[in-house]
């Protein structure tokens, strides 16, 4: 009984919409929650801002159709709302004028790539940048960056980033030894990542990029709460199951007070040289329609492409090999995008 009335519950909620993130209240969207107990009903709707009134109009409406479930005896909303982070102290400091976190949800959808080739793009329209590889789970900017020797220390006993390409480079897997345990704990996060900015000579930047690790866990936290994050962009493949997990990271941003700079598909499509039609292996604009529905800015679109692995395994990015190509040109028109969205 309690799991018919706790389903229609949610099928009168997702009527309404967050009046400030425009989310529909739904548990994926992690924005409501409810109980049902011998016919009563409680339930937290999480608020975001400080614009009561608006929340107390749809309590209220949904608090009328809930009353209306057979089976309900009382019902009970009450609004709740998650203190913001920015009044804590940040304690990974650098002196870059922007930090962008590239997230994904799943692992490999493209987020390396993409986190490589925004760096070059952003160095070709004339910034200052570093690149910061904080997946945890699988380094792999140093091979995609063309970078094999380990940083050196100054006499500071700071490391010194390498630099290819114009670009500094600072890989969590040069502090990492080989041996170190697949799973991490959070102070060990903590340690690692704080080590990567307050213990990197990075001199001044105008754009520090950071690869993170795939999925919602510490290092994300960790990063969104100690240092001046400017923004993420979140990758994903147009495909349902990556699109479930990019969700995950969209809400948990949301949560965190992190600006969603936007949403970029990966693999949007393969483009047939011998039919020369475009394939949506991964299914079609799957991204664009979640980047619509979260109300984020949709960055634009890469194709699978064979080239472009290449490029990647060879530590030649697409952006240098073939700065005048198709897909480098889609990379600049993003960074610009990006690098706009930051100032305004
Ligand atoms: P993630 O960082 O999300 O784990 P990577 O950037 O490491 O993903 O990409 C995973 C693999 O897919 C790599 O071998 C990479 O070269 C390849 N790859 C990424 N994006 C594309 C693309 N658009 N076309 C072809 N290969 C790609």
């Amino acid at each position: 009984m309690s799991d018919k009335i706790l389903q229609l519950i949610y099928t009168f909620s997702k009527k309404f919409k967050d009046p400030e993130t425009n989310l529909t209240f739904e548990p994926r969207n992690s924005n409501i929650s409810a109980t049902v107990k011998n016919g009563n009903v409680n339930i937290f709707l999480m608020m975001n801002g400080n614009i009561q009134d608006k929340y107390k109009k749809i309590l209220n409406l949904l608090k009328e159709d809930i009353e209306q479930i057979p089976g309900v005896i009382s019902v009970n909303i009450a609004l709740t709302s998650e203190k913001k982070s920015q009044k804590t102290e940040k304690k990974f400091n650098i002196n870059a004028k922007n930090i962008i976190a590239v997230a994904s949800g799943k692992g490999g959808v493209g987020k390396s790539t993409f986190s490589v080739n925004l760096s070059v793009a952003l160095k070709t329209i004339g910034m200052k940048v570093g690149l910061l590889d904080a997946d945890i789970y699988g380094p792999s900017i140093p091979r995609m960056m063309g970078v094999s020797k380990k940083p050196e220390m100054n006499k500071y006993k700071k490391l010194i980033p390498v630099e290819n390409f114009g670009i500094k480079c600072m890989s969590i897997g040069f502090i990492l030894d080989q041996e170190a345990p697949t799973i991490w704990r959070g102070p060990m996060v903590m340690k690692a990542l704080e080590q990567m900015f307050n213990g990197v000579e990075w001199g001044n930047l105008d754009y520090l990029i950071i690869d993170l690790p795939p999925g919602t866990g510490d290092a994300q936290l960790t990063l969104a709460q100690n240092s001046k994050l400017s923004g993420s962009i979140v990758i994903t493949t147009p495909q349902e199951v990556a699109l479930t997990d990019a969700r995950k990271g969209i809400n948990m941003f949301k949560k965190v007070d992190v600006d969603i700079l936007g949403i970029v598909e990966n693999m949007s499509y393969f483009m047939c040289d011998n039919c020369n039609q475009k394939h949506f292996i991964f299914s079609k604009d799957g991204a664009m329609n979640e980047a619509k529905r979260f109300n984020v800015p949709f960055l634009g679109k890469i194709p699978i492409d064979k080239k472009l692995r290449q490029q990647s395994d060879e530590g030649r990015p697409c952006c240098i090999d073939d700065p005048d190509g198709q897909i480098s040109r889609q990379y600049l028109s993003i960074a610009k995008t990006v690098d706009k969205l930051i100032i305004n």
